[in-house]
């Protein structure tokens, strides 16, 4: 999404040459290092495609029991090697003693940052630029290898600054080349940038560096430094660090994994203040340069894939930045379970299946449920908005139940005990009778929908008419070629594959939000937390979940873990682990997993069924068992909310971010007038832009974080008030 301007390129210059003063003294680092990072990137995406492309290892029966889901979540690992040691070089850029600009030119920059690499092999740059993206944010990338940096690339004809915000992969901005190694920027192009962080107040974040004074002092001086593996080097926040990360718990320890580090101390007597340290050593730094700049860098190395990433990276954003730019960053925890008032095929742990009657919710599992909950709710305040969403089939619901919660109750006070737990969950609509919508006809498909909603209204459920979970996301392009094949994975066909009757009568219905899943490529939206405009009927959209590995058809720990083992223990048929898994293995491993997307800001709802919400022992289920890890983990780092919202708002929120990333690509300019405190926003295309770090009528606040939706016509300024952090 990065613009690069282009600008002609240039040879490529050693060290040697450089105008500035200094001595290399380190060989080369390590060459793969770089590569092996994007390669790591590559294995997990592959990883994911390949969760998504194969499934059902286990057989599945499809005899009465009506949902097969056959999607499972990610299994291998993020692959990471620490990044390579930053070469070692002495002496500095001077900085040139110039006058300053006059205020007033000087007192606009848009909100946009200038991500400064080396080149293409550079690991910071998808660090960073995956962060700017989940977020909205608009930014440049300038890779200094081939393109030089001079006034024009940061400073418009009319005056303006072009970035609120400077992003270096790296405080030396050195890369090998050859053997040799070569500066990215030379001693002019230094201080071409110094001047304008200078003159604009434009901050700069380095999200790497080494103790030493080159190109410029951050006051760190070496203690040490390490390659950390797996064992994770703890990492707490200082007084400083707690308030620039002030999403994070001011007692969080950031596990630090797969890093090149370097423990540093800082200078006596020089201007900088530790955010973070392991023991007493400083590996971040908050300081300000002899010329006044401010500065924010870390002294460890952070591949994209790491969940420390997604700790630290916003939040050097943020500060660089100030808190202004496109888009927003909150977390979000939702979870389905679907199939209620179903059946399920039920796994055994050893490996049989049954589906005559299957698995069937009673009303004692459905009270244990909700008690969970609660106790969530109680025992994690940053979870107290946490409601699961049942996605029901209204096919054996009872119209003529009573409204009687039944803790000790069966199979058959389900639909009495669900009336009366009505407003402890959200209901979505799954279809009358769970059919495969791949083919059907309209008639039948609009039954199957608009009957499901008559069904719970009969007993009293309020369910949100513009959202339907098709039965194991068919009608959406995903089917088996082979009919007579259960056993066999779903191909994504791609959407344009989809079932025009499910199109129309989902249209006809008001319904507006189709639910789609990650595991297919065609139902993964091009950008974050946005959906996708079908392309065959412009008035559904569809949202992706995600999927988990706890298997649909699983109700105890033992079974979830025998089905784990037989798909990714070593005999099983993705083998993955070199050990069969334990229960507490495999929940906390998944739950990482999920913290990820919580922790990117994902707000896809992660898919469960009914199997999962068994009370196995003492009120105990697997899908809460999941959700107590996640929230455990969660609430261990940060000290914001989980957001949860119901599917309707969800989908909203997806269409909004559909409507700022047009505005991000169609160019949208927002301009901070730092004199004046306001934000003046501009843009060629009529529609709605989320920017964070202004006060408006409109405002929500999200930990100490401000976002607006500004609704834009084209090219017409709109201004509002700023709200910087300082
Ligand atoms: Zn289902």
């Amino acid at each position: 999404m990065a613009t690069v301007r282009v600008v002609p390129r240039r040879r490529l210059r050693t060290i040697v040459a450089a105008l500035c003063a200094g001595v290399l003294v380190a060989a080369a680092p390590a060459s793969a290092g770089a590569a092996q990072d994007k390669s790591a990137a590559q294995d997990r995406s592959a990883a994911q495609a390949r969760g998504a492309a194969q499934d059902r290892g286990a057989a599945q029966d499809r005899g009465a029991a009506q949902d097969n889901a056959p999607i499972r979540g990610q299994a291998a690992p993020a692959r990471v090697k620490p990044a390579a040691p930053l070469p070692v070089r002495t002496g500095r850029v001077a900085v040139k003693a110039q006058a300053k600009a006059l205020a007033g030119p000087t007192d606009r920059v848009a909100l946009r940052s200038l991500v400064i690499a080396t080149d293409t092999a550079d690991w910071g740059v998808p660090t960073l630029t995956t962060t700017l993206n989940r977020v909205g944010a608009a930014y440049d990338v300038l890779y200094s290898a081939d393109t030089a940096l001079t006034a024009s690339t940061l400073v418009r004809a009319d005056g303006v600054g072009r970035y609120n915000a400077i992003l270096l992969t790296s405080s030396m901005l050195v890369y090998s080349s050859g053997g040799s190694f070569i500066s990215g920027l030379d001693g002019v192009e230094w201080n071409t940038l110094w001047t304008y962080e200078r003159d604009y107040g434009v901050r700069q974040a380095a999200l790497y560096t080494s103790y030493g004074t080159y190109p410029e002092d951050y006051c760190l001086r070496t203690v040490s430094e390490t390659a950390v593996g797996d064992t994770p080097l703890n990492v707490a926040l200082t007084g400083t660090g707690a308030g620039v990360f002030d999403y994070l718990k001011a007692t969080a320890t950031i596990p630090v994994v797969q890093s090149y580090v370097y423990r540093t101390s800082i200078a006596p007597g020089c201007s900088a203040t530790s955010t973070m340290t392991a023991g007493s050593d400083v590996l971040g730094v908050r300081t300000t340069s002899t010329d006044g700049r401010e500065r924010l860098a870390l002294t460890f190395s952070n591949n994209v894939n790491l969940l420390q990433s997604d700790l630290v990276v916003y939040g050097l954003v943020r500060w660089a930045t100030k808190g202004m730019f496109l888009g927003e960053q909150r977390h979000w925890l939702h979870v389905d379970v679907d199939d209620w008032f179903n059946s399920a095929d039920h796994y055994f742990e050893d490996g049989h299946i049954e589906s005559d009657p299957g698995f069937q919710v009673s009303a004692h599992d459905a009270v244990a449920l909700k008690n969970r909950q609660a106790a969530l709710r109680t025992a994690q305040p940053l979870a107290a908005a946490f409601k699961l969403n049942l996605a029901y089939n209204g096919g054996d619901i009872q119209p003529n139940s009573t409204t009687t919660c039944s803790p000790n109750g069966g199979v058959a006070q389900l639909t009495s005990t669900s009336r009366c737990l009505r407003n402890d969950f959200r209901w979505i609509n799954h279809t009358l009778t769970h059919p495969e919508l791949t083919t059907t006809d309209y008639t039948t498909t609009f039954n199957e929908i608009s009957s499901n909603f008559t069904a719970a209204s009969a007993i009293g459920l309020t369910v949100p008419a513009n959202v339907l979970k098709t039965p194991e996301y068919s009608g959406l392009g995903v089917w088996n070629d082979n009919p007579d094949d259960d056993t066999s994975p779903p191909v994504d066909h791609g959407l344009g594959a989809s079932n025009v009757n499910l199109l129309t009568a989902a249209q006809n219905l008001g319904i507006k939000y189709l639910h789609g899943n990650f595991s297919f490529p065609s139902h993964v939206p091009a950008n974050f937390n946005t959906n996708i405009v079908h392309p065959l009927n412009a008035a559904v959209s569809v949202v992706p979940d995600w999927p988990t590995n706890i298997a649909y058809h699983t109700t105890t720990p033992g079974e979830e873990t025998a089905w784990y083992n037989s798909v990714y223990g070593p005999g099983g048929s993705i083998p993955t682990f070199p050990a069969n898994r334990t229960y507490a293995q495999v929940v906390d491993f998944e739950a990482a997993i999920a913290l990820q997307h919580v922790a990117s800001g994902s707000i896809a709802a992660h898919t469960f069924h009914i199997a999962n919400v068994r009370d196995y022992a003492s009120g105990k289920s697997l899908v809460m068992d999941w959700v107590e890890a996640v929230v455990g983990k969660y609430a261990s780092y940060y000290s914001t909310p989980l957001l949860n919202v119901d599917w309707p708002a969800l989908g909203a929120y997806t269409t909004l971010r559909n409507a700022h990333f047009a505005q991000r690509a169609a160019g949208v300019d927002p301009v901070y007038d730092r004199s004046a405190g306001t934000v003046t926003v501009t843009s060629p295309l009529a529609g709605t832009v989320q920017l964070s770090g202004v006060n408006t009528a409109a405002s929500t606040t999200y930990g100490t974080d401000r976002t607006a939706p500004v609704t834009l016509t084209a090219n017409t300024a709109v201004t509002v008030t700023a709200a910087p952090r300082l």
